[in-house]
Order: structure tokens, then C-alpha cells, then sequence
């Protein structure tokens, strides 16, 4: 197995997981999943140290426990997100305290998904690997599949299954902003700069019409559900949509 932190001659392809942690038992069986997984992994007790190794490298991927002795995991977050750096670097939130509260505070401050503890090995895998795969450049990305939706920008077609589905180019560019970040919750201020693209002033209501008449077009082929109201924040693209 890769020894964790002699990261001497790894394969260019490897990537890399901060595992940040306080508790030295979870800290471990974390990076005894992941590494076994054969991703190369680095971890920080503290929000201090993570901070560190940020100031070097950003990596993949963090996993950020919420209870850190120093600082907040939701703080350490906003921090990351505020800064160009580490803006859109992917980090799953790992939690004890599994409340509805909590993965709703984690998502609001940017985390790209949540895990609660206690957490099984194949949970954990499937939700850093779901998140690196969709953390892909995005914007580079011409098509987006979504449990059957699609979205293919080149060709600027919608699909869901195999019924096309019209959508005129705001709601398209909304679509395709939702879809490349599915999960997070994006405020209506960031909605407007990402796809309105416009120097003048939008009324922030603009986007909720905009949402409105996106989710009554994806009502008549089942998606309307995926694109949920966070309340007080904005909106997000759910991948598994609270029924
Ligand atoms: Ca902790």
C-alpha cells in the first residue's frame, strides 16, 4: 500500500485527499479507506494545520470534520470559499452530528457533499469519488448526465431519457450552471454573475421567476424536484432530490 506521507514517486495520476480531523482514530480508518482506494493522502488536526498544507498545495479533495478544536469546520470552510485558491476546491463535509441543521449549514457554506459519521467504507468511496468526478473541469464539460437528464451544450440540446426538452437560453444557461455544480446552493447573487454574465444591475427576484419558469419545463418530463429552494440562500441542483 502507499505510505501516506512519504509521497515520493507517486503516479502523476494519483489524487490527493486532505483529511482533516481531530480525532486521531477517524483521522486514521479515513485515510486507511482512501488509501487503500489508491488515493494519496494528507491530514491536519487542526484547522491551523490544514491551513498550512493549503498555503502549498490544493489538493483534489478535503474531507472536513465540522467539530475541529481551533476553529469551526463550517468557519475553515467559508474561509476556503472566499478565497480564489481554493474557491471551487471539492470538500465533503464529515460530520458527528448528523442533524438536518448541520448538512443543511455544511451545503449553504459551499461543501460539495456531507457524510455522517458513523459512515461505512463503500459510503464514503462513492461520495469522494461522485465528488471528484463531477469537480472535472466544468466548464469545460459539453455534456452533463444527471440520473437521465442531459444537458449537451455543443449541440445546446436537453434531453430527459429520450424526450427533448425546450428551453429557451437563459433557462438553458441556468440549467447548465446547476447541473455542472450539482449540490451546492448557489446564491442569487452568484446565479445572476454566472448566467445573467450582465455589468447591470438584476434584480435578484429575476432569478426566482427564472427558476419558476425552469422548473415548470422540467416538471412535464419528472425533474422539477431537482432543483430545490434552500431558504434564505438560494437554490440548488439535487442529484437525490428530497421527496
Ligand atoms: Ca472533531
Amino acid at each position: 500500500m502507499y505510505s501516506s506521507s512519504q509521497h515520493r514517486d507517486y503516479p502523476q495520476s494519483m489524487k490527493t485527499i486532505l483529511v482533516v480531523e481531530d480525532e486521531a482514530p477517524v483521522r486514521e480508518v479515513l485515510r486507511f479507506c482512501l488509501e487503500r482506494s489508491g488515493y494519496l493522502v494528507t491530514s491536519a488536526a487542526t484547522a491551523r494545520l490544514a491551513q498550512a498544507q493549503l498555503d502549498y498545495f490544493v489538493p483534489d479533495l478535503v474531507t472536513l470534520d465540522l467539530g475541529l478544536p481551533d476553529k469551526t469546520g463550517l468557519e475553515l470552510l467559508q474561509d476556503w470559499r472566499r478565497q480564489e485558491r481554493t474557491q471551487r476546491m471539492p470538500v465533503v463535509v464529515v460530520s458527528g452530528r448528523g442533524d438536518e441543521r448541520d448538512r443543511v449549514s455544511g451545503l449553504r457554506a459551499g461543501a460539495d457533499d456531507y457524510l455522517s459519521k458513523p459512515f461505512s467504507r463503500d459510503e464514503l468511496l462513492a461520495r469522494v469519488e461522485t465528488v471528484l468526478r463531477r469537480a472535472a473541469p466544468t466548464d469545460a464539460r459539453e455534456v452533463v448526465e444527471i440520473n437521465g437528464l442531459r444537458i449537451d451544450s455543443a449541440s445546446i440540446r436537453v434531453t430527459a431519457g429520450e424526450r427533448p426538452v425546450a428551453l429557451g437560453p437563459l433557462e438553458f444557461r441556468l440549467l447548465r450552471y446547476f447541473m455542472t455544480q450539482p449540490n451546492r446552493v448557489h446564491s442569487r447573487d452568484d446565479i445572476i454573475d454566472r448566467v445573467w454574465r450582465s455589468k447591470e444591475y438584476v434584480d435578484p427576484r429575476a432569478v426566482d421567476v427564472q427558476v419558476r419558469r425552469l422548473r415548470r419545463v422540467l416538471e412535464d418530463v419528472g425533474y422539477a424536484e431537482c432543483i430545490e429552494t434552500v431558504r434564505g440562500m438560494g437554490y440548488r441542483f439535487a442529484d437525490q432530490p428530497a421527496r
